[in-house]
């Protein structure tokens, strides 16, 4: 019998959340559809129409996402309350569900360059910084919410340019915070030795969060604005010679430079300094010249599918969800000696880091772990200890045994952060977010809601229009 007959739709309904409309940043219905093996959010704005936005190429490991989910941990106070909903009472308010597992303070807006891609939108046209006293307040706003602050990230602008930099290191060194780092470009850092060993004076819990993002002057030029291949060298050489722990940070844009992740693990390992490499994909916030989000995308997957398959120690199961974010944070623990690596996140079941940790492993739990650690470092007896937690950098991890005499630096990281915008903005996601500034009245709000709608006159003048809904 001929009729009417009934449509299949091309993709699996996976879900439903709130995400932002790329035109008037107004909060819209996404569905979160799994289509010809990717998963996008499909979403609609009265004013502006149907939008679709990619979200992951991999559903499988967006799936497993999920599995990672833990309780949150919560701050120990929060700054404002539960009015207008989410996203625009930040923060922290009532509603969010993670603490700040790492803090950053912009101690200024100054910068001694002008990249093309900037989230704070500094530059050299602009030179303010914040006093000391500013920067300290915000200092103590964040030990009243965390007690004490597993990683404070000073950043700017341009920090090591900040007049009272030294001070303000010191200031956060006298606080009961765990580890400080300073993000920098490395300008200062490649050409002043004093300034490093001034730098070095504060060890142990100093490390550097280097700008690094590619070994090729194209890519660089397309990022920062200039070929800065001598910089990065003379920075990386300048921070081997004291020494002082590195993380190399690298903004991944498609088709700029997520070509050479493999060798920017390759060479960050030729360095005994560095610590791991973080890779963010490009955020569409701040400045973002030349950005078209059809063409210049990149999405966490992306990222690890190809540190995975460029031949890298790092296989399927070494880069998991990190727990307490697992959407926008993937990680990847090895143990290295010399330049050889041995990746371990794998050891650690999904549902021990799900449940409550114990802050150390010990081997009779985990013989597999054991037999690794002694084999890669070639050890006759189990004499080990636990020198430096996972958690170093983020949180939800336990400490790592590794034998005695070593320490950090037999310790390698891979992260790759994701932080949202308008494309993927995901209301879920973002209470869950765990990477948050301190404002300079005392407020922590997350990477993401600051960088939209917070940060900036014109960060709050997005704000306001997302709340008319129309532009
Ligand atoms: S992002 Fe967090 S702090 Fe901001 S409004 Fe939402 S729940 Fe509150
Ligand atoms: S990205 Fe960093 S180095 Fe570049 S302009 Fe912005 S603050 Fe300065």
């Amino acid at each position: 019998m001929d009729g009417p007959i009934r449509k299949v739709t091309p993709y699996v309904f996976y879900g439903q959340t709130t995400s932002l409309c790329e035109s008037c940043y107004a909060l819209v219905p996404a569905k979160i559809i799994i289509e010809d093996g990717n998963v996008f959010y499909l979403k609609r704005c009265k004013t502006h129409g149907v939008q679709k936005a990619l979200v992951s190429t991999d559903p499988t490991y967006y799936k497993l996402c999920h599995d990672y989910l833990k309780p949150g941990d919560r701050p120990l106070q929060v700054q404002t309350r539960t009015e207008l909903g989410c996203p625009y009472d930040c923060g922290l308010c009532p509603d969010h569900e993670q603490h700040s597992c790492l803090a950053l303070i912009d101690v200024n807006e100054a910068c001694n360059l002008t990249c093309p891609v900037c989230f704070a939108d500094s530059s050299t046209a602009k030179t303010s910084h914040r006093s000391l006293a500013e920067i300290e307040r915000m200092m103590d706003a964040l030990v009243a919410s965390e007690g004490e602050p597993d990683l404070l990230q000073l950043s700017g602008g341009e920090p090591t340019i900040h007049p009272k930099i030294l001070d303000i290191i010191a200031a956060a060194k006298r606080r009961p915070i765990r580890h400080i780092m300073l993000n920098t470009n490395g300008i200062r850092i490649a050409q002043e030795p004093e300034f490093v060993k001034a730098l070095a004076a504060f060890k142990p819990g100093i490390e550097v969060y280097l700008q690094f993002d590619s070994l090729r002057p194209e890519a660089l030029k397309t990022l920062r604005g200039a070929d800065l291949t001598r910089i990065r060298r003379q920075a990386l050489e300048a921070l081997e010679k004291e020494p002082i722990s590195t993380t190399l940070v690298v903004v991944v844009k498609h088709g700029v430079n997520d070509d050479e992740l493999g060798e920017i693990i390759d060479y960050a390992l030729q360095w005994k300094c560095v610590r791991g490499v973080t890779f963010q994909p490009i955020q569409d916030a701040g400045r973002n010249e030349n950005f078209d989000a059809r063409r210049d995308r990149v999405v966490l997957s992306d990222i690890r599918r190809k540190i995975i398959e460029a031949g890298t120690a790092f296989g399927e199961g070494d880069i998991i969800p990190l727990p307490c974010n697992p959407e926008s944070i993937a990680i990847g623990y090895a143990l290295r000696k010399g330049s050889q690596i041995a990746p371990i996140t794998s050891f650690f079941p999904k549902e021990m880091l799900v449940e409550a940790l114990p802050n150390a492993i010990t081997f009779e739990k985990f013989p597999d772990l054991h037999k690794q650690v002694m084999a890669f470092f070639s050890l006759a007896t189990s004499e080990c200890r636990h020198p430096e937690k996972l958690n170093a950098l983020l949180c939800c991890l336990p400490e790592i045994p590794v034998p005695e005499g070593m320490g950090y630096e037999n310790v390698f990281r891979i992260a790759i952060v994701e932080f949202m915008d308008a494309h993927n903005f995901c209301l879920g996601r973002v209470k869950r977010s765990c990477i948050h500034f301190v404002t300079s009245n005392g407020q922590i709000i997350p990477f993401e809601t600051y960088n939209l709608f917070y940060r900036d006159a014109a960060a709050q003048q997005r704000m306001a229009i997302s709340k008319g809904g129309k532009v």
